[in-house]
């Protein structure tokens, strides 16, 4: 079994259709939230997640702030136009289905978990050591995938909790051995944050007991027009040539 991973796209249509055709055969697509938010394809990344054979999706803070669920107040200034665009923008049947998804920890299997930001609130970065800790006691299965930070990061424990990589450059390729669990972030596809502007995603074998962290290009020149074009603000666009 097969899993391709996807986390914070961010409305970004190119960095989204370059990281499927990358992918290339997978069983089942694992969305981890933030669909919409910064970008100017909310409509379109949706159609793409909605149209995907099987896939299971949870919401991320900024589907939650586009559809009400939450509000703007703890975004800045940047975010908070961005959304406000976003929920303008959305189609009404789209705003529904996305208003409609599940808050993580989910579970996928006996083996796998995914959430947003943690497995103790989906709203909670994990960014280092220490957030890691408390999230390896929320979990409920051997590996928990995340996102929510916009950059790649792995964690082991065993005996001991240990950082492993960071998960950089093409493509990072992590054992996961028995007895061990693994908390892991594989990046975001369209907002990358870790100064790789390349869109980042994961796949995860079961059989082989292997999860990959890659990156991919795209036509990062295509949605920085298309940001410019909505009237959002240029900074969103320019940031996603540097994935910062
Ligand atoms: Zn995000």
């Amino acid at each position: 079994m097969k899993y391709l991973i996807v986390s914070d796209i961010h409305a970004n249509i190119e960095a989204l259709d370059a990281t499927l055709a990358a992918a290339g055969q997978y069983d089942h697509a694992l969305i981890l939230g933030d669909l919409v938010g910064y970008g100017a394809n909310p409509d379109e990344v949706i159609d793409r997640v909605r149209q995907l054979p099987s896939a299971t999706i949870i919401r991320g803070n900024h589907d939650k702030v586009a559809t009400g669920l939450e509000s703007v107040e703890s975004f800045n200034h940047l975010a908070r136009y961005a959304i406000q665009w976003t929920a303008a923008t959305l189609s009404p049947l789209n705003r529904e289905w996305l208003a409609a998804l599940p808050a993580g920890p989910t579970n996928i299997n006996g083996f796998v978990e995914i959430c947003h930001g943690s497995p103790f609130d989906e709203d909670v970065y994990i960014f280092d050591d220490l957030d890691a800790r408390r999230a390896f006691k929320a979990m409920r299965r051997p590996l928990c995938l995340f996102g929510h930070t916009h950059v790649p990061a792995a964690f082991r424990c065993d005996d001991d909790m240990e950082p492993i990589g960071p998960p950089r450059g093409e493509r990072f390729r992590l054992p996961l051995d028995r007895g061990v669990s693994y908390l892991v972030n594989c990046g975001a596809v369209g907002q990358p944050h870790d100064g790789d502007p390349r869109a980042a995603f994961g796949l995860l074998d079961i059989e082989a007991r292997t999860l990959t962290v890659m990156r991919v290009a795209y036509d990062v020149a295509t949605a920085q027009g298309k940001i410019i074009a909505a009237g959002l603000p240029e900074v969103l666009a320019q940031r996603l040539a540097i994935g910062r």
